[in-house]
């Protein structure tokens, strides 16, 4: 591929969300659509150390095999058929790699062989993270058995079950030098515990390493995996985080082979067996679900005894994912937010860029502080 280029196809969408984002090339942005509506086809040159497999390109590149090198460049055609939707300006985020911080964080990690869901799935956050040095670590490979309408991440036959991996795990949160960590995985219906085993080994590696680390788990549903999320609960990781994604109406859709209730008995279960554990949960918006639908969801969470929730935009990462019904305004974010610390959540974040792990580090301190706060008033 070296000295090479690809070719993609867009959508105005398309451009707007991912290339205006692509370092280096931000300045040609502006007139860009106007310029192919009149022109065709434009071969762009990439910046050198350009992330052919990272987060921008792949939702364009999904289909290809992977590669080992960089091309040179990429042509690019709009595809004026399509609908073209604009971002809001409230979903704007800071472009990646312009920080000494992103670049170190980034090397740190492909040096030692790790998958993030940050590039896996594409997540806008990753300019805003990794110049944190905050990464979402994501374990059991990098191909997940099931094929959620909504996610980026890739399917198939996943990867084998490394034993290392829990110890360059450990290695990665001492040398970021992480006072919080969420560690998640890809769905793995194919082991026989889903994988909580190797949850519970990179608790344990991370504990060695770095026993002041605070750590968060954000696992699959562990469905007909018995006792797959009692094991790892009861490894006490500080937080445990399972999404429900959406309402229950869009599962056939957005999360085929999952079942709400099952993942609503995995949250009641984790929290029933260890009580000091913090629950955590998370919905999208703008994926179709109706008012009341989400009223129900935030319902039955509480129900299960979640502490904390999480609500965040849905963004369609390519467009072969489920498309998006609406951008919600941050003040319906506002507004739900409300809603859910009246329903007695001890914590909610709520925001167009809120995801399960934005911020989790800051938010953990505050889930401390409300628990203080809630032990200090029923004294
Ligand atoms: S929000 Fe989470 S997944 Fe997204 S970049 Fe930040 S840490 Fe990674």
């Amino acid at each position: 591929m070296a000295g090479s280029g690809i070719n993609i196809t867009v959508n105005s969408l398309d451009y707007i969300d991912k290339l205006d984002r692509l370092s280096g090339l931000s300045e040609r942005a502006s007139g860009f659509e106007r310029y192919h509506a009149r022109r065709g086809p434009v071969r762009v040159p990439l910046p050198t150390g350009f992330i052919t497999n990272g987060p921008f390109l792949r939702p364009w590149s999904r289909d290809l095999e992977p590669m080992t090198s960089e091309p040179e460049a990429i042509t690019i055609s709009v595809d004026a058929g399509r609908t073209a939707q604009r971002r809001p300006p409230w979903i704007k985020v800071r472009a990646p790699g312009t920080s000494p911080a992103y670049t170190e964080t980034r090397e740190l990690l492909r040096g030692l062989e790790l998958n993030t869901v940050c590039e896996e799935a594409a997540c806008p956050n990753i300019g805003e993270c990794w110049s944190r040095k905050h990464a979402t670590l994501m374990i059991l490979g990098s191909v997940c058995t099931r094929k959620c309408g909504f996610c980026n991440v890739k399917t198939g036959r996943p990867d084998r079950v490394d034993p290392d991996e829990p110890d360059r795990v450990a290695d990665a949160v001492r040398r970021l030098a992480l006072k919080h960590v969420v560690i998640t995985s890809v769905d793995r219906d194919d082991l026989e515990d889903g994988g909580a085993g190797q949850f519970v080994a990179c608790t344990e590696a991370i504990r060695a390493k770095s026993p002041e680390t605070t750590i968060e788990v954000l696992t699959p549903d562990f469905l007909r995996k018995p006792g797959a999320a009692l094991l790892v609960a009861a490894a006490r990781p500080d937080v445990y985080n399972h999404n429900l994604e959406t309402v229950p109406r869009l599962y056939p859709r957005a999360r085929r082979g999952a079942d709400y209730r099952a993942s609503l008995d995995l949250l009641t279960a984790a929290k029933a067996a260890e009580p000091v554990i913090f629950t955590k949960s998370g919905i999208m918006l703008g994926l179709g679900e109706e008012h009341d639908e989400v009223l129900a969801v935030l319902d039955d969470m509480r129900a299960a005894d979640v502490d904390f929730v999480t609500i965040g935009q849905y963004l369609r990462p390519t467009q072969k994912h489920l498309p998006m019904s609406r951008y919600a305004p941050p003040q319906e974010f506002e507004e739900w937010a409300e809603i859910a610390r009246a329903k007695g959540f001890l914590m909610v974040a709520s925001s167009p860029l809120t995801r399960s792990s934005y911020h989790a580090d800051r938010d953990f301190e505050k889930l401390l502080a409300a628990r203080r706060e809630l032990a200090l008033g029923s004294a």
